[in-house]
């Protein structure tokens, strides 16, 4: 089947677009008279519900934070009654009070429609046995892809996170063709099933990676494709919004934001204006058809640009180009802003390097430091002293270039870096800011 949808998905932009202005107005109604938080938001602004009339009105409302739904935790955003729920997930709550979303009936079918079309673009469905490897429970990763599956007629392995062995063992016995985890894990299985002799290129039926839950490059994208022999596409979703809900089709050139749903803009971090196609900026999602908790212009925190082109695959969603990082990943190093994403493309790049790495910045004498532990891959492994100098100094200069601030390289042992199942923790900042 080519398209879930075919006619939502190939209508012509100007309906699209009619079609989001309608649903535009409809949401700041209901915003207004469910949702008391809503209501203040936007009485504060001086905006009622009849000044919002096109799709050009949207630059007019307030944000939504990630601080609002923690501020009205557990609940005080939603706006439906209790009842009329089915489904509660909740974030990790690492840094802060966890948030909270609720679902309705429709908000789950929604949120498994938004799949369906996704899994569908790349080509999955009736016949493909998909091992779903990010966590089941209250974070989205797992039970959002699991439901896409079920309605696509993919059968769904539910192996959820961890057990290694067990699930390159299933992923062989049962034939998955597809997964769906976290790059960094499917690294980490990658060489887990090298150590129990299986070649996942060779001896499994793994054609397709759904992989994402954290920013990853496309250089780390070749080399997953190149060690594994799968095709692997980006995913992207948050779990105010729904968790996992958008992927690349099988063009590989950016992800399709099903735009009857979400309305997609990209804010200049600077001046708070959108912005046009093709510049880099933060995103913000104006949710379409959520009934228990709508968002208005919610401030994601990725960073990245929009592409209103219409696409190969025939959809004329627009899509946003991979996820560089997150507005609060970036560090700042002797004033210089550094992305992990940039450290990761150059490291991809240069053949010795492994596929682990790790960044710890210190503050030493007012000093800002900042150190990239690499591994080398199995065949550039040296034990001579001047192969891994000259490695060093390699890597050292090839980051340099790039983030204009001198980093340290250190090549460590092979398996020495800390390795994950689910989400990984690249950088270590000891500096206290
Ligand atoms: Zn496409």
């Amino acid at each position: 089947m080519e398209y879930w949808d075919p006619h939502i998905e190939r209508m012509p932009v100007d309906e699209l677009r009619q079609l989001q202005e309608y649903k535009l107005k409809q949401l700041i109604n209901y915003v207004y008279s469910h949702s008391p938080f809503y209501k203040k938001r936007l009485d504060d602004a001086g905006i009622k519900p009849e000044d919002i009339n096109s799709l050009e009105d949207v630059k007019k409302l307030p944000f939504t934070y990630k601080q609002d739904l923690r501020d009205n935790y557990p609940t005080g955003m939603f706006c439906v009654p209790n009842t009329q729920l089915v489904r509660f997930h909740a974030s990790s709550g690492t840094s802060g009070k966890p948030t909270v979303v609720g679902y309705t009936r429709n908000d789950i079918n929604c949120w498994a429609n938004s799949l369906a079309r996704a899994l569908t673009s790349i080509g999955i469905g009736r016949g493909d046995n998909m091992q779903v490897s990010y966590g089941y429970g209250l974070f989205t990763g797992g039970l959002g892809l699991h439901y896409g599956a079920e309605e696509v007629s993919a059968s769904v392995l539910p192996t959820s996170a961890g057990n290694t062995g067990r699930q390159i063992e299933l992923m062989q016995d049962l034939g998955t063709s597809v997964i769906a985890c976290t790059p960094s894990y499917m690294l980490y299985m990658n060489e887990a099933a090298k150590n129990m002799g299986i070649s996942i290129k060779d001896d499994t039926d793994l054609k397709i990676g759904i992989l994402g839950a954290e920013p990853w490059s496309e250089e780390m994208r070749k080399r997953i494709e190149d060690t594994t022999g799968i095709k692997a596409y980006d995913i992207f979703g948050t779990s105010e919004l729904s968790g996992p809900l958008f992927t690349e089709c099988k063009y590989q050139d950016g992800i399709h934001i099903w735009a009857d749903q979400f309305l997609v803009e990209i804010i200049d971090p600077d001046t708070g204006e959108p912005l046009p196609d093709g510049e880099r900026g933060e995103l913000a999602i104006t949710t379409l058809s959520k009934e228990a908790l709508p968002l208005i212009r919610y401030k994601v925190g990725d960073l990245t640009a929009l592409n209103s082109e219409p696409c190969e695959c025939g959809r004329t969603h627009p899509r946003i180009t991979r996820i560089t990082g997150r507005v609060d990943d970036m560090l700042v190093v002797r004033g210089v802003n550094v992305f992990p994403g940039q450290i990761e493309a150059v490291l991809m790049n240069i053949p010795e390097v492994g596929e682990h790495f790790q960044i710890i910045v210190d503050r030493v004498n007012e000093m800002d430091m900042m150190k990239v532990q690499i591994e080398m891959t199995d065949t550039a492994f040296s034990d001579r002293v001047n192969d891994i100098i000259s490695l060093e100094k390699k890597v050292e200069s090839a980051l340099k270039s790039v983030l204009n601030v001198s980093v340290k390289v250190e090549l460590v042992e092979q398996g020495s870096l800390p390795r994950t199942v689910g989400k990984s923790k690249k950088v270590i900042d000891n500096r206290n800011l």
